[in-house]
């Protein structure tokens, strides 16, 4: 059969909860000891199938894909800007946003014509400019406990040795704290303790837009003598987030409010941030990252890629998006060395040096291991969904914008996969 004649023939969806060494908490709430992610495979009638994920908020989104399966099959999977308008046309995705659908669906799409062609998919993007992708640790305020028996991370020491460790395992040079959880005097000493333990590295802090501008302006002026890579949505909007970079003499970067290419023209004709850091599921897929970076590009503005929890599939779409782009000049995030396994066959990607190699396969260059698969899925069956945006530390508790209600950090809690109990 020629490629010119495939069509898909139907879009497979398996939800799996993929545990984490600890529950890490964030500015919203928490990652619950796991990663809920929905594993997309899209079959074709040559006998190619692409491999697609999605998750975020902690739950499933079987349903969505379903709904989607009447509008793909037939569909010829090379034609991927015809994909775009065909579920997530500007005006009819008032009414039903599907951007992070085409984003998976993209994903297995361009897995299929690598597959089609033998080729990897940084071929399809222009080809890669380097072999691996440098990241930067992650690292998290979070729980003791859990089946793993991993430590809890709350106070500065024990946020130092953790990053130590992920140093000396991983290879990291650059280190990334996500903070909005505690107030941010404790945030502000962690942050300075981890430059001063960690000489020659560099930092970038990122309260997901939990201070007010005021907050912001003291926090960043309280660390603008480190080396920071950048600010990361220390507060809300372009227009606070404008406010910010007048008063502060560091780079701010955002991976919230600039995630799509309308909020990127305004931001080059009224600057709010310096460096946006693209999600390939935020943006709809590898290929709009890739347009948006092209524009950053030409305009001097910084990029990074963005994590927003993956498994193996994922990663490996900002794998494949990091080594074709000219100007990443900063290392990536990603959450994956906070989980325990993987979905992909061989198991997790490996850390090189602080850097992750972009597999060499056609396609993605990853496979699903079934076994696996089923033993995520059948824990996923067991534990169901949790609540992103809460924390099960503080019931009743919700976050605002700005946040003033922070968590307690004197308080210690002991998580087991479902709830939080103090000790
Ligand atoms: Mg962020």
């Amino acid at each position: 059969m020629s490629i010119a004649q495939m069509r898909i023939t139907d879009i497979r969806t398996t939800t799996v909860a993929v545990p984490l060494e600890a529950a890490l908490r964030h500015a919203n709430g928490c990652h619950w000891g796991r990663f809920i992610r929905t594993i997309v495979e899209v079959d074709t009638d040559a006998g190619i199938t692409g491999l697609g994920e999605m998750g975020g908020g902690g739950e499933s989104a079987e349903t969505s894909f379903r709904g989607l399966k009447n509008y793909l099959v037939g569909h010829d999977p090379f034609a991927l800007e015809a994909l775009r308008f065909l579920i997530a046309n500007p005006t009819a995705g008032l009414y039903n946003n599907r951007t992070q659908l085409l984003a998976a669906i993209e994903f297995a799409c361009l897995d299929i014509v690598g597959q089609a062609l033998g080729v990897p998919v940084h071929a399809l993007l222009g080809g890669k400019l380097r072999d691996a992708v440098p990241f930067a640790s992650y690292l998290f305020f979070r729980f003791g406990g859990d089946s793993t028996g991993c430590h809890e991370v709350r106070t500065v020491d024990q946020l130092v040795s953790m990053a130590r460790a992920l140093k000396a395992s991983c290879g990291f040079t650059s280190h990334k704290l996500k903070g909005g959880v505690f107030p941010p005097r404790h945030e502000l000493a962690c942050y300075r303790a981890l430059s001063e333990a960690l000489p020659g590295d560099s930092f970038r802090y990122d309260p997901n837009a939990a201070f007010s501008i005021e907050e912001a302006i003291r926090f960043g002026r309280a660390i603008a003598d480190l080396t920071n890579d950048y600010y990361e949505d220390p507060t809300w909007g372009l227009n606070g987030m404008r406010q910010v970079r007048a008063a502060v003499p560091i780079r701010l970067a955002t991976n919230t409010v600039v995630v799509n290419f309308e909020q990127l023209a305004t931001n080059l004709r009224d600057p709010a941030v310096d460096v946006v850091l693209l999600d390939t599921t935020f943006w709809g897929g590898i290929r709009p990252c890739l347009k948006a970076a092209a524009v950053c590009e030409t305009m001097q503005t910084g990029i990074s890629v963005h994590s927003s929890g993956e498994l193996g599939v994922q990663l490996a779409t900002m794998l494949h998006l990091g080594v074709v782009l000219p100007n990443l000049t900063f290392a990536a995030d990603a959450h994956y060395h906070h989980l325990v396994d993987d979905v992909i066959a061989g198991g997790k990607l490996k850390y090189e040096n602080g850097a992750i190699r972009v597999p060499a396969g056609p396609g993605l260059g990853v496979r699903l291991d079934r076994d696996k698969m089923e033993t995520y899925a059948a824990l996923y069956r067991r534990l169901g969904d949790y609540r992103y945006d809460r924390d099960p530390a503080r019931p009743g508790w919700f976050a605002t914008v700005p946040n003033s209600a922070w968590a307690d950090p004197e308080a210690a809690f002991w998580f087991d996969g479902n709830s939080a109990r103090a000790l």
